[in-house]
């Protein structure tokens, strides 16, 4: 369907759609089921690294695969003692002859073992993020039997609440020998600024997730309440439960012209690092009080495992953590404030 290049340039084989074309599609399949709508988030996140800092060749060896899908990129970023602040990561590439040697610990890696290709973020210099670099890691595809065959490389899943479909897994790497080609931009020292770079985007990206999820909630919740009767009348048809539909609605609508209007900022160029904290942290709230109040509506039916509520409630749940958490967006529109 071309939902893994939409924002990938045509000449690479994308669709050369922007970020507002990427809200609307991520929205509609995160209404499905937010794994679905998080199948193309590390796409667009290794497309926008490698589309604005990838070397020629290195465009033109990844972008195709990743927008036709052939490619599935994962994001090789936190550790178990870097997570929002990622400029303390620990985990170290050493040149070794024409190779670098990757050896270090990554954690929260969504999709890892049934990937192609790392964007994988690591120490080859000093301290701070002036000593990281960003590699495009390439690794072959796990399976059931062998979740990560290369050598050097292992990893274990991490059982999660929610967000099925999209597994988890802790990283180890010891001497992990990636191909000397395989520096972003062919610089070191980048790694950080390159990533950042995409945080605007990612974000955006994220805040579509979140009201797919509170849309669906919504839905449900509007659905049960038409259906479902008691003491002689439709549970819409009281004030504390129609009252619920009408402030999701409101916060849905709103978050999403948010979102959007990061995202037009964005396709202008513009630089919308705030729009897009706004976005993230006020899509993510919602999408949490949307599930949490459609749950409410569904009474005991929403507590059910087989009800999709008791589903959208977990799924809500960590919007508001990966992608930058809720206060890091805040600390990042704070500091405008001061700025200002
Ligand atoms: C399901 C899931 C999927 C993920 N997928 C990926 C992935 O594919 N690749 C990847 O690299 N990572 C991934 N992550 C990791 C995710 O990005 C991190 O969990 C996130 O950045 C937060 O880091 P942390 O968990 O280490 O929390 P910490 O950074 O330890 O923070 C803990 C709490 O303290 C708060 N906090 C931290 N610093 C401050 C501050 N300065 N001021 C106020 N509050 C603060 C945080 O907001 C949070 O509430 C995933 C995580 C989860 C749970």
């Amino acid at each position: 369907m071309g939902a893994f290049g939409i924002c990938v340039a045509p000449e690479y084989g994308g669709i050369g759609l922007g970020k507002l074309a990427m809200c609307v599609v991520t929205e509609e399949l995160s209404r499905g089921w937010i794994g679905i709508g998080s199948l193309g988030t590390r796409s667009e996140i290794a497309g926008e690294l490698i589309g604005l800092a990838g070397t020629p060749e290195q465009r033109a060896r990844w972008l195709p695969a990743i927008a036709d899908g052939s490619v599935l990129p994962t994001a090789v970023f936190t550790e178990p003692g870097a997570g929002s602040d990622l400029a303390g990561l620990a985990t170290q590439a050493k040149q070794k002859g024409r190779h670098w040697s990757i050896s270090g610990a990554k954690t929260w890696i969504t999709h890892a073992s049934r990937s192609d290709l790392m964007t994988l973020l690591a120490r080859t210099g000093g301290p701070g993020n002036a000593g990281l670099s960003m590699f495009l890691a390439e690794k072959p595809r796990g399976t059931d039997a062998e979740p990560f065959p290369a050598d050097g490389m292992s990893g274990s899943e991490i059982a999660v609440l929610g967000y099925r479909g999209m597994r988890e897994y802790e990283l180890a790497f010891d001497d992990f020998s990636v191909s000397s080609d395989a520096l972003l931009g062919d610089v070191e020292g980048q790694g950080f600024r390159q990533l950042m770079k995409t945080f605007e985007g990612a974000r955006i990206q994220t805040a579509a997730r979140a009201i797919g999820v509170a849309w669906r909630a919504y839905e449900l919740g509007l659905g049960y309440a038409l259906e479902r009767r008691q003491f002689g009348k439709r549970l819409i048809d009281f004030a504390r439960i129609s009252d619920k539909l009408v402030m999701m609605l409101v916060e849905i609508v709103a978050a999403r012209e948010l979102a959007h209007h990061a995202a037009r900022e964005k396709d202008k160029g513009l630089r919308c690092d705030v729009e897009a904290g706004m976005a993230k942290l006020l899509a993510a709230r919602v999408a949490w009080t949307a599930a949490d109040n459609s749950l409410q509506i569904h009474g005991g039916n929403g507590y059910a495992i087989e009800s999709e509520i008791s589903r959208i409630l977990c799924d809500a749940r960590i919007l508001n953590i990966f992608e930058g958490a809720a206060e890091i967006q805040a600390m990042i529109i704070a500091r405008h404030l001061v700025a200002a």
